[in-house]
């Protein structure tokens, strides 16, 4: 197995980790802390204590909390194991990855400014659109159509897992902002002898999650992508903030054509606050490079007004997102929300 991503970010306090080349038969992945020091009985500093924090099906996790543990430790790793449905005593491979290794100080100033302005563009509605990344499943259950011969279904028009043989057909669906560069259109010749190929559109994304060739985009503007090249460019091993995107329309008669993207949308559902905490509950709250923003008003009286931050961030489930702190205004009647989940606009209006 690989940790192909381990990228700190300072703006949302978060770690984002992703990892490929998991073993056939995984069926999850554990996500653990290394941390120096054990028991009492041990040497401090000879052993590591491995802290579970997280269980998933998908190849990508987000650590909420790198910062503030990162204060404590000074140099956090991370181990990820991945577990087989039978043995699950055992992991089945084991990874592990010290994030600050990939950590060039000279560089960050430079990447941050830059990173910032990529935000204000995939910010921006006008500049700017919603996408959501669609990665095949080599992992996790099995679909009926899956062929163990050949690590994948039978059927390449299954519509319970597009063809790849696991149930779902692709991981959880990362929802990330592009910005079209501009279209360029095949030559008339060549449109003529394929009828499908149309505008291929270039694309620039944020760099982190990274999107890969064997990717597939959901937009509303161009229905289904398939990514057909990827370019980041590489500093001293740290990558810039944006990614080119070459990418081209499936063949209308491609079963993922048929996947749902309305299925994969945030939706928010309600809010609700407590004595110490407010709690957003919805779907599709993936929330993969922390950064998140929540804006609260009430209706009648625009005097109440809260926001909220990665810094104020509890815990994220997709179905979840906890925040330290409370809004008066949820005793009102109505409440306004603006939520954005990595850039990506949710808005509306809850009424109690
Ligand atoms: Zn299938």
């Amino acid at each position: 197995m690989i940790i192909t991503e381990a990228v700190p970010d300072i703006t949302s306090r978060s770690l984002f980790l992703s990892w490929g080349s998991a073993p056939p038969d995984t069926l999850m992945f554990r996500v653990y802390r290394l941390k120096r020091g054990a028991g009492a009985d041990e040497v401090a500093g000879l052993t590591e204590k491995a802290v579970l924090i997280g269980e998933t099906t998908d190849t990508f996790f987000s650590d909420i909390f790198y910062f503030d543990e990162l204060d404590e430790e000074g140099d956090l790793r991370y181990r990820i194991d991945a577990l087989s449905q039978i043995t699950e005593a055992r992991p089945l491979d084991t990874a592990v990855i010290s994030p600050l290794d990939n950590y060039t100080p000279e560089l960050a100033p430079f990447i941050n400014s830059a990173e910032m302005a990529a935000n204000i563009v995939f910010r921006n509605r006008k500049w700017s659109d919603t996408a959501y990344v669609l990665r095949p499943r080599t992992t996790g259950k099995h679909c009926g159509c899956y062929s163990p011969d050949r690590g994948r279904g039978k059927d390449p028009d299954c519509e319970k897992c597009y063809g790849t043989g696991f149930a779902g057909g692709f991981y959880t669906p990362i929802p990330v902002r592009y910005s079209e560069i501009r279209r360029e259109k095949l030559r008339r010749e060549i449109d003529e002898q394929s009828p499908q190929a149309r505008d291929i559109p270039l694309l620039a994304v944020p760099s982190t999650p990274q999107i890969r060739e064997t990717d597939f985009l959901a937009t509303n503007v161009y229905g289904i992508l398939s990514v057909a090249k990827a370019d980041t460019t590489i500093v001293r091993g740290v990558r810039m903030p944006t990614t080119l995107l070459t990418a081209v329309k499936l063949n209308k008669n491609s079963v993922i054509n048929r996947f749902p993207i309305t299925a994969v949308s945030p939706v928010v559902t309600g809010i609700t606050t407590g004595q110490n905490t407010l709690t957003v509950t919805g779907r599709n709250l993936v929330n993969v490079s922390g950064t998140i923003q929540l804006y609260l008003t009430t209706l009648d009286s625009l005097s109440e007004y809260a926001t909220f931050g990665p810094a104020d961030l509890i815990s994220t489930s997709a179905d979840r997102l906890v925040f330290r702190g409370t809004f008066k205004g949820c005793t009102s009647p109505s409440v306004k929300y603006m939520l954005f989940i990595n850039n990506i606009p949710v808005e509306g209006i809850i009424h109690s």
